[in-house]
């Protein structure tokens, strides 16, 4: 029989003094009542996004680099009318979260992958492998990061994985030179300087800039449909003024609250504490902050941590599960 488990390490929602609606009580007895029992029900909502109607965000993985957080690592879609159109980043367990999720790899417009670290990228050929099963035969736009020192680029990146002669999965070759019908990837990488135009077709727009995170070429991306704008900041250490000016005002913000505030050495090099996240956010002033992208450390704290968040920034503040659904109306929904 198949045993639904609580997935969530924690449900938080800070939304300032409207914050108990009758849909963060019956979560709240969610927690209290069944979370110890060691089940819950599996019900439909966790794993779609609602409305099917306009745009919304789904968390695909929330979790980070380490084992250790019960999530997924960082993967996000974009759902436009129904379909999922975006796919940025596909960290480990992106496979199985997009397909939880009622994705299909035939209504992808766009893949961006924020930089090439494991937990940004290491389920990517796996997605492949399973929209090779699809109907799909449009060409699939890729995104990422230009090479720098010891990091691929994104097209270098693509051919260690695919080629049909050295490709660790030269068996999906296709994806590379269009063999047997297969839809072709189309990458594109993004270098440093100004926010570069990746993506534009009648209802979707899509930027992306370089973001510092240490010594590791990365990308926030920008996704624009209808009147919706959700940015999504990658890993990323907060120095870059410029990124404030690429996220302001936007619908949904996401970023990674990866460690902790005391954080120093690499860490603090390569990720923004929560007091950066929230000064960052203050300043490009979104109507929902997503924080995402955690570990076992950044979860800790997590009370404190949101508060640190909350001192530059007054908006709703929204701690991602994975599956989660955040609409630019109402917040989360559907967990
Ligand atoms: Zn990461």
């Amino acid at each position: 029989m198949k045993e639904c488990r609580p997935r969530y390490t924690g449900i938080y929602e800070y939304a300032g003094p409207k914050i108990m609606t009758i849909r963060s009580f019956i979560k709240m007895l969610a927690l209290v009542v069944v979370l110890p029992a060691g089940l819950m029900s599996c019900s439909k909502a966790e794993t779609q996004c609602y409305p099917t109607k306009g745009v919304a965000l789904q968390v695909l993985g929330s979790g980070g680099p380490i084992a250790d957080d019960g999530r997924a690592s960082s993967a996000y879609v974009v759902w436009i009318d129904g379909k999922a159109r975006v796919l940025v980043d596909a960290g480990g367990g992106t496979f199985l979260r997009f397909g939880e999720a009622g994705a299909r790899f035939e209504d992808l417009d766009f893949v961006g992958l924020s930089h090439l670290h494991t937990d940004h990228s290491a389920d990517f050929p796996a997605l492949l492998k399973s929209g090779n099963f699809s109907d799909r035969e449009r060409p699939l736009p890729v995104a990422g990061p230009e090479g720098d020192g010891v990091f691929p680029g994104l097209k270098d990146f693509l051919v260690a994985m695919l080629d049909r002669e050295s490709g660790a999965y030269g068996y999906l070759a296709g994806f590379l030179d269009g063999a047997g019908g297969t839809p072709l990837l189309t990458p594109h990488e993004i270098a440093t300087g100004a926010p570069s135009l990746l993506w534009s077709s009648e209802n979707l727009t899509i930027d992306g800039m370089r973001v510092p995170h240490g010594i590791v070429p990365a990308v926030a991306f920008r996704v624009r449909a209808g009147g919706t704008t959700i940015v999504f900041g990658s890993d990323q250490n907060g120095s870059d003024p410029a990124f404030v000016d690429f996220a302001r005002n936007a619908s949904i913000l996401v970023m990674h609250m990866v460690v902790p505030e005391d954080v120093a050495g690499v860490g603090r090099r390569l990720h923004a504490p929560p007091s950066v996240i929230g000064e960052i956010a203050g300043q490009s002033n979104p109507d929902h902050l997503v924080l995402s992208h955690f570990m076992a450390r950044s979860l800790k704290d997590l009370d404190a941590n949101v508060a640190l968040v909350r001192k530059a920034y007054k908006g709703n503040v929204v701690v991602a599960d994975d599956l989660a659904c955040v609409t630019p109306q109402a917040g989360r929904e559907g967990t």
